[in-house]
């Protein structure tokens, strides 16, 4: 199976190459604006024209947005406009116009209605402290160098910060690198390489065995088949106090201040770099954490299943937000689509409708509420009294012998994978969120067979 992998790896440049890195990630941040500023400018032309009643036709010809010709007319002007340009490579200015070119797409795509998910603005223009620092490279000498170093255009030879063997092996199987992408992020400057290889078919330990996962707040994890649960590690609320107390004393310090043009005190630097590294331990045990466990997953089951919860919806509650951040529910699922499909399984996703947790997972009665609090579910019709995660684990693992099997949810590109979130009503099942009208909730993309309409799309 072809597939497209990413491999990251720390860095660890010199003083001088850190700096030569900086510069590229800023080149990118002026071609981006350059080419905002040429947009916007044409566009008032435009339409303050229109406003005298020009004609359309005798406007000032409106600027393409292309690639191509936001490159052509870069190079015409970039020795008056970045008189410097020499001094990065030609491929963080061809990365900046073509962000440029992606954001405006997406800005008119989504004005137009043909783009998915959430309305996208027009392109803002990137300042020096907010924009995240990185940079694309797709053509030039992009290569390792044994298993210690990484080589980039005009950057050159950079050490890296841990052993790029791996990725070694698989190119000289015939893997080949795409890109290379620079960026700053936790603290530390890293490549990431868009790779096409070819992964071997997997296949499950156990291709006939159907899981229900039950993700929540209290255990991260509950399965159908009696798998021990995993309980929710919490690396974020752990160090709380220990980052409560950091960024005290970051408060304390004399930090820079952009009113008065003070500048950070040593002292302040190095208590912000402490507050920043206890962050990124958070953010490596939480990635850590949902790699073993969708790994172990994918590897075992034929068929996963799993509720598709609004994790954008729920973040907006206020008393769940972070808590919800912290586990990583949207992450649990979207690994589990790919690994899924790297391993030769299936993951199915119940519709956000499907009423998992308030469904009897023996008789099949549905309850019409069961609020987070109550933590056992007890059946009035038939007496099971069980776990609630548990109880809607199991919910989750039977939908897949209700729905006709091998056609249900599943998908046409047979990964399960591409069913996408509808638009419309925040909260699953379990969100306090207040809910819209039931008219409100028409699912879009593949239609359900008639097997599941119901069950899974069975509203509260
Ligand atoms: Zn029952």
């Amino acid at each position: 199976m072809q597939v497209v992998q990413a491999y990251r790896f720390a860095l660890d440049p010199t003083a001088r190459q850190g700096a030569a890195l900086a510069s590229h990630c800023g080149a990118v941040r002026v071609a981006f604006n350059w080419g905002l500023a040429q947009v916007k400018a044409n566009l008032a032309q435009r339409e303050a024209e229109r406003s005298y009643g020009i004609p359309d036709d005798q406007l000032t010809p409106a600027l393409s947005w292309s690639m191509y010709s936001l490159r052509k007319r870069w190079n015409q002007v970039k020795d008056e406009v970045a008189p410097w340009w020499a001094g990065n490579s030609k491929e963080a200015y061809a990365c900046g116009l073509a962000r440029l070119t992606d954001a405006l797409s997406n800005w008119r795509d989504s004005q137009q209605g043909t783009r998915k998910g959430p309305k996208m603005g027009f392109p803002r223009f990137k300042t020096k402290r907010r924009a995240a620092r990185s940079v694309r490279f797709t053509t030039g000498t992009i290569r390792l160098d044994g298993h210690t170093h990484v080589i980039l255009p005009v950057l050159g030879r950079i050490k890296t910060h841990e052993p790029v063997g791996k990725l070694a092996r698989l190119l000289a199987e015939g893997a080949r690198i795409a890109s290379a992408t620079v960026r700053w992020q936790e603290g530390r400057w890293h490549v990431s390489f868009t790779v096409h290889t070819e992964r071997p078919p997997g296949k499950p330990a156990r291709p006939d065995a159907v899981i229900g996962v039950d993700l929540g707040i209290k255990t991260l994890a509950v399965f159908s088949d009696g798998r021990p649960p995993v309980p929710n590690p919490r690396h974020l609320n752990n160090a709380m106090r220990k980052l409560r107390r950091l960024s005290r004393a970051v408060a304390r310090k004399h930090g820079p201040d952009r009113r008065t043009g003070q500048r950070p005190s040593q002292r302040w630097q190095r208590a912000n770099a402490a507050r920043n590294r206890a962050e990124y331990r958070v953010a490596a045990l939480r990635r850590d954490g949902i790699h073993q466990l969708t790994t172990s997953l994918a590897r075992t089951y034929g068929t996963i299943v799993v509720e598709d919860l609004h994790v954008a919806g729920m973040i907006r509650n206020r008393r769940l937000a972070r808590a919800l951040s912290d586990a990583g529910f949207g992450e649990i699922r979207r690994q589990l689509a790919y690994k899924t499909g790297w391993n030769g399984g299936r993951l199915l996703v119940a519709s956000r409708w499907f009423p998992s947790s308030k469904t009897c997972s023996s008789c099949g009665a549905v309850k019409t509420k069961l609020p987070l609090r109550v933590r056992t579910y007890v059946c009035e019709g038939c007496g099971l009294s069980m776990d609630r995660d548990e109880n809607a684990a199991l919910n989750l693992a039977s939908l897949v012998e209700r729905t006709v099997a091998g056609s249900g949810p599943e998908t046409e590109n047979g990964r399960g994978a591409d069913r996408k979130t509808p638009p419309g009503g925040a909260g699953g099942c379990e969100t306090s969120t207040p809910h819209r009208a039931p008219t409100a909730r028409i699912r879009r993309g593949p239609s359900p067979t008639p097997g599941e309409s119901l069950r899974i799309l069975e509203t509260q």
